[in-house]
């Protein structure tokens, strides 16, 4: 019988995002990082481990000072920008950090990415590039920090870009629109100069895509036959 393994379940869906970040060239070699906090627990992904072979036991576990809780391996080596970036924020429960191609050169040309298309207004319209510091450092943990109320994305110059959610899977869904945004930024700059879709549109579009989810998730949950997830008929 398999050995029972603390947050067994949310282990092995931070190992087959991370497999997932390199299948879709989001990260090359053991570049970037994934995590999620379960109440005091963060699940990350463990320093230096090729993603093709990680198993549930590889994943770290711990608490939110960074102290083991399980698992053997060493921790992401930008364990302190999770701990942190979960301490700013607990309704924070998902993150994801890259080295994507398209937002990486973005970090190396301008402080902000602007608002080039209306699919930003889901991480808080324009994105800000955080300023540089030493990975795995106190100092850039503290420069993402501060720029990140308001937004749902960050991008880290000459690193990489770092999303925020409450699953993984909108998390990975922010980091994949995001590299797009960017590499449409980028085509879009060198030909010409882009235009920018207006703050007060953004704030339009971001109505728009809550109403929108809120209908969905509706339609969703009226046609589950056996609702578990409310005691309302
Ligand atoms: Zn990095």
């Amino acid at each position: 019988m398999a050995k029972l393994m603390l947050h067994n379940e949310e282990r092995l869906k931070v190992a087959a995002t991370a497999l997932s970040l390199l299948t879709n060239r989001l990260v090359v070699n053991t570049s970037g990082n994934v995590s999620i906090r379960v109440g005091d627990h963060v699940i990350i992904t463990p320093s230096g481990r090729p993603y093709e072979s990680l198993q549930p036991e590889d994943i770290c576990v711990l608490d939110l000072s960074g102290e083991a809780v399980d698992g053997t391996l060493l921790p992401s080596s930008e364990t302190p920008l999770h701990l942190a970036v979960y301490s700013s924020d607990p309704s924070i429960t998902a993150i994801v950090h890259t080295h994507s191609v398209h937002a990486t050169a973005v970090t190396t040309l301008i402080d902000e990415l602007p608002a080039i298309h209306y699919q930003l207004a889901d991480m808080g319209g324009a994105i800000p590039v955080a300023p540089y510091a030493t990975f795995g450092t106190p100092e850039l943990a503290q420069s993402v920090t501060s720029v990140l109320p308001g937004k749902s994305a960050v991008l880290m110059k000459n690193h990489g870009s770092l999303t925020i959610a409450n699953t993984l899977e909108k998390a990975c869904e922010r980091t994949i629109t995001l590299e797009w945004c960017a590499e449409v930024w980028l085509k879009a700059h060198m030909a010409g100069t882009p235009t920018i879709v207006a703050k007060e549109e953004m704030e339009r579009v971001k109505q728009q895509m809550d109403r929108i989810g809120a209908e969905r998730d509706k339609r969703l949950h009226d046609r589950a036959d056996d609702c578990s997830c409310c005691d309302t008929p």
